[in-house]
């Protein structure tokens, strides 16, 4: 099957979660059969576009891995091409110069509404050889069928019929001679080759609309899939309401942008209740018949879980260059790249973002500031004193420093002590990290390091000498 699909956002914001999953089915659909994924900038409001939203765009597709085979097209590098299609169309009689004045179309459309009708061109220039005669700068409308219906076989929604009666003479060229979006997205996508549109269903009235221009152009439809919306938690259509939607935010909060792929392909589609996918299983399951009717719920918890998952199974050198910069946000030095890793391996399962992550690994570089006060108040008593100051003193010399042999070791102490392992084991924790939640004890001391733990211990039992002094 010869497959194009196409992604034509407008750059008038942020690539947001919506745009995004729909972006991720065209390019899945492409790459499943090996046909070609185009990006087009639908740039045409000039007022609302601008530089910095194709700069986001790009940079979110590039994040997230969804690469284009074509383009990006800019539309407004096509204008002349819009204008010979509009001239061609206005020769052929399919489309018409309309000189209607703003004041008349007002009056016509406060009288529709007050008649609880439609607010729809009423045709008045449609077949007015006197039209011309007012002298306003026309427009160029499209002459749509007033007979018959247009049937859409909907990859999503069944088949849709929309009665041509329903329908106006839309504006294709403002008098400015400007396109309009139904013309542009048309004329594109005949140009590019199109085969399957699969875009948001707020899009569905445009749709018979389009269908119209594309036989009026000769051209062969394309298969059309409208996918539903996504929602917010509280059921309305989601929004900064309901916080990130932008991309690229959700890689500044320390997604992946695997996971986030993850979690948008089963936004509104499924494929029996799998939910984790490989890159490969993606590409190779995906299908528009699996596309769900109803629109799709955003929950940001599922999206936590889903890039824990990714967290605990991604390979190293991946997850890596993914977390380093949040590191580097943190006030971390990732120099030292294997110790980098060591760390992050040690918080795999520790961590549900990078951020959290790399907020959690600080005890593992540099100085530590202080102790949390409440994890200091419970665990640093001074019944955790001689176990520390024993363990403290062994630490000094200890060779070799590993997980294993400091396992051994504090295991050793505790004993000596009459200690369950836990009784120590936490004071020690709180003692060389800060806080009361790290990794197993033997890899956080090992992590921290000997200087560290030495310094940081010397901290903890002058802090339990005073407890034990104002006793
Ligand atoms: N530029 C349109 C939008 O961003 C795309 C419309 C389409 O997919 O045809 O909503």
């Amino acid at each position: 099957m010869n497959v194009v699909t196409r992604f034509p956002p407008s750059p008038t914001g942020y690539l947001h979660i919506g745009s995004a999953r729909t972006a991720l089915y065209n390019w899945l659909f492409a790459r499943r059969y090996g046909g070609h994924f185009v990006l087009r900038l639908e740039d045409t409001d000039r007022e609302r576009s601008t530089q910095q939203a194709v700069d986001v765009i790009l940079k979110g597709m590039a994040w997230l891995g969804l690469d284009y085979d074509e383009g990006p097209y800019y539309q407004t590098q096509r204008f002349d091409r819009y204008a010979a299609v509009t001239a061609k169309l206005v020769e052929e009689g399919k489309a018409y110069r309309c000189y209607c004045s703003r004041e008349r179309l007002k009056v016509l459309r406060e009288a529709q509404m007050v008649a609880k009708e439609k607010p729809r061109y009423d045709g008045h220039c449609r077949d007015n050889p006197d039209a011309a005669a007012s002298g306003n700068p026309p427009v160029v409308r499209f002459r749509t069928p007033q007979e018959g219906a247009i049937e859409i076989t909907d990859g999503v929604r069944g088949t849709v019929t929309i009665q041509n009666s329903e329908l106006d003479d839309l504006i294709i060229a403002r008098s400015d001679g400007s396109p309009t979006y139904n013309l542009t997205v048309v004329v594109d996508d005949v140009d590019m080759g199109v085969t399957h549109v699969i875009r948001g269903d707020d899009h569905l009235n445009n749709t018979p609309r389009q269908i119209h221009i594309l036989e009026a152009l000769g051209a062969a439809r394309p298969v059309y899939a409208h996918i539903p919306m996504i929602n917010g938690a509280d059921g309305k259509k989601l929004s900064k309401r309901h916080g990130a939607v932008s991309v690229l935010q959700y890689r500044d909060e320390g997604f992946l942008p695997q996971a986030l792929l993850n979690y948008l392909v089963r936004l509104g589609w499924s494929h029996g209740d799998q939910e984790i996918f490989t890159p490969a299983e993606m590409t190779g399951y995906f299908d528009i018949e699996g596309v769900h009717q109803s629109a799709a719920t955003f929950d940001r918890e599922k999206l936590l879980w889903i890039n824990q998952q990714y967290i605990q199974t991604l390979p190293m050198a991946e997850l890596r260059d993914h977390a380093a910069p949040h590191f580097v946000a943190a006030g971390i030095d990732t120099s030292d790249s294997a110790r980098l890793e060591t760390v992050i391996d040690a918080q795999r399962t520790r961590a549900n973002t990078l951020v959290e992550m790399a907020e959690k690994s600080r005890p593992f570089f540099g100085e530590l500031d202080a102790f949390d006060e409440g994890a200091a108040k419970k665990h640093l008593r001074p019944i955790a004193g001689p176990p520390l100051r024993d363990l403290r003193k062994r630490l000094e010399t200890q060779d070799p420093w590993t997980p294993e042999a400091l396992h051994a070791l504090v295991e050793e102490i505790a004993a000596a002590h009459e200690l369950k392992l836990g009784k120590i084991a936490q004071p020690l924790r709180v003692a060389v990290t800060g806080s009361a939640a790290s990794p197993s004890i033997d890899v956080t001391l090992h992590l921290v390091g000997r200087e560290q733990c030495l310094k940081r211990l010397d901290k903890a039992l002058a802090y339990i000498d005073a407890r034990t002094a104002a006793a």
